[in-house]
């Protein structure tokens, strides 16, 4: 069963279209839904997997933009905050949440710097006032004292004297937005192709290569958008990228027992840096984050240091009763922000996205975050249709729901009245055609479809089955490291591994 126009290689690609778009990370899937939903004819291609890049290795928040705030970027703030409210009340409810941060004030915090951390968050709340989210979605802060701080992270050291509780967006999961993007986009005419190198673009023509056969075909087009996040400087001159690594760690929740909320922790000695510790929905904790500029070729996939690592441990340990240590930390992993070169360092690199269109006609769109990718995609279909003289509608992301968005109210009923709360918190609305596919391709039984696939790995066959027919997952990487997330935990990784052989044998099958 192939259900959809996402699949690997490039197979039988069209001739000609009006928009190619390099990379399938968030921006080029959104990039390939605001065109295709426009209603112009759109090839979108991956030289890896959809989500292979920095949109699977983000903290999986859907920010209101207070940290820029903080220096001073009204803008992009707004902009932000805007976006947050987009995912979170119309395009995806299903695939985000409103996440509740605690920041901790301890003995050791100064009267001013207190007050200074409070203007800040309530700054914060005015941004979700003036992006018009409401209360509902995301409640207002509020001052808590010593002792609902301990109720809310028991695992907080001796010091605390209270806190301020505030609310954030929270995505389910970042590669699964970015699938789901995609398949949206597929639903509407897409053609969305991994494993298909760019080699060579101008504004008029491509050539790719396809990745499992060395095939290199050329493609007539229109226009193009380079979405290529921090690898767009090969595929086209004067753009400078100067990437930054950003490392989380992952714990199992046990090593933070009782921890309700995710916690906010002021680096010592550092006026605006914070490590954060952000509980998962899969019973997992991510530690993050760092920032360390990278020089060279970018790798495909970046590794933390040993020194990030100790960084991220330290930091936290400090505001613990038991410090963490190594034998806490059962994965850990990088990513590269795609950083737009203007002088100065890393972190004073503008957060914005910036969309540049070259002497060739090339439009490029880098920067930003997984949080505006809908406003990025915009930004770059609206150059690209001037680019190539194209007759295009106008946007309409805004307000065109993702495959599988629902209400609250009727994914609060579907987790209620279905037989997996699970595949509502990842498909949606969508959760009952993930299991009759799976029904379907396998023959299984729904227990045995919704089982975890071992100890300790909640994602089950009927996910796996579903990625293989509905997502375009080509090998078992896609499946564990992708489609689900099973693959940030070795151990977790290995014990998964013959559920997603058996999967992909299953939806091949059924394709013959
Ligand atoms: C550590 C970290 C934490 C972050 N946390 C958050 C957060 O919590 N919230 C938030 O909103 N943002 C966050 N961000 C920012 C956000 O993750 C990125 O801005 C965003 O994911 C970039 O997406 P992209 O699609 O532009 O790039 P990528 O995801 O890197 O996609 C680029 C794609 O292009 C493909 N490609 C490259 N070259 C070619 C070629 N020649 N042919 C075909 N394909 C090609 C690659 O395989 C890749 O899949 C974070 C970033 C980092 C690094």
């Amino acid at each position: 069963m192939r259900a959809t126009r996402i699949s690997a290689g490039l197979g039988a690609v069209p001739a000609r279209v009006d928009v190619l778009v390099v990379g399938l990370g968030v921006t080029g899937a959104g990039v390939a839904l605001d065109a295709v939903s426009r209603g112009l004819s759109v090839l979108a291609v991956d030289a890896h997997d959809l989500a292979f890049g920095t949109s699977r290795w983000s903290s999986k928040l859907v920010h209101g933009g207070l940290r820029y705030l903080a220096n001073g970027q009204v803008r992009v703030a707004h902009e932000s905050a805007v976006e947050r409210g987009v995912l979170m009340e119309v395009t995806a409810p299903h695939l985000t949440h409103a996440l509740p941060m605690l920041l901790p004030l301890g003995e050791s915090t100064a009267r001013h710097q207190a007050a200074l951390l409070r203007a800040g968050i309530a700054a914060g709340d005015l941004l979700r006032v003036a992006a018009r989210t409401s209360a509902e979605t995301l409640p207002r802060p509020r001052r808590v004292t010593a002792t609902e701080s301990r109720h809310l992270a028991p695992v907080l050291g001796q010091g605390v004297r209270g806190g301020i509780l505030s609310w954030d967006g929270q995505l389910e999961d970042d590669a699964r937005l970015v699938t789901t993007i995609a398949r949206t986009a597929a639903g509407l005419g897409a053609e969305i192709r991994t494993r298909a190198r760019v080699l060579e673009v101008d504004g008029h023509g491509a050539v790719l290569r396809d990745e499992l056969t060395g095939a290199v075909v050329g493609v007539a087009v229109r226009t193009v958008v380079n979405a290529a996040g921090v690898w767009a400087g090969s595929l086209v001159d004067h753009i400078e990228l100067r990437p930054s690594r950003g490392t989380h760690l992952v714990l199992h929740a046990d090593a933070l027992p009782g921890l309700r909320v995710a916690l906010t922790l002021p680096v010592p000695g550092q006026r605006s840096r914070f490590v954060i510790v952000l509980p998962q929905p899969d019973g997992q904790c991510y530690v993050g984050l760092t920032d360390e500029p990278v020089d060279g070729d970018p790798p495909d996939v970046p590794e933390p240091s040993p020194a990030e690592i100790d960084f991220l441990l330290d930091t936290t340990s400090a505001a613990l009763s038991r410090p963490l240590d190594r034998a806490d930390v059962v994965g850990a992993f990088a990513g590269l922000r795609p950083l737009l070169y203007a002088g100065g360092s890393t972190s004073d690199l503008s957060r914005r996205h910036a969309v540049l269109t070259s002497r060739t006609g090339v439009v490029t769109v880098v920067g930003g975050k997984l949080t505006t990718y809908r406003r990025m995609a915009q930004d770059a279909v609206d150059a690209a249709v001037r680019a190539g003289g194209l007759d295009a509608a106008p946007c309409r992301t805004a307000r065109l729901p993702l495959a599988g968005a629902t209400s609250r109210a009727e994914l609060a009923r579907l987790a209620g009245a279905g037989p997996s709360r699970r595949l509502v918190r990842r498909y949606g609305a969508d959760a009952g055609l993930v299991l009759a596919t799976a029904r379907e391709v396998s023959g299984l039984a729904d227990d045995e479809l919704l089982a975890p696939l071992a100890g300790g790995v909640p994602v089950t066959t009927a996910e796996l089955v579903f990625g293989a027919t509905h997502e375009g997952a080509h090998d078992v990487a896609d499946l564990l490291d992708r489609r689900t997330r099973v693959g940030l935990v070795a151990a977790d990784r290995a014990a998964a591994e013959p559920a997603a052989r058996r999967a992909l044998a299953l939806a091949q099958a059924t394709v013959r």
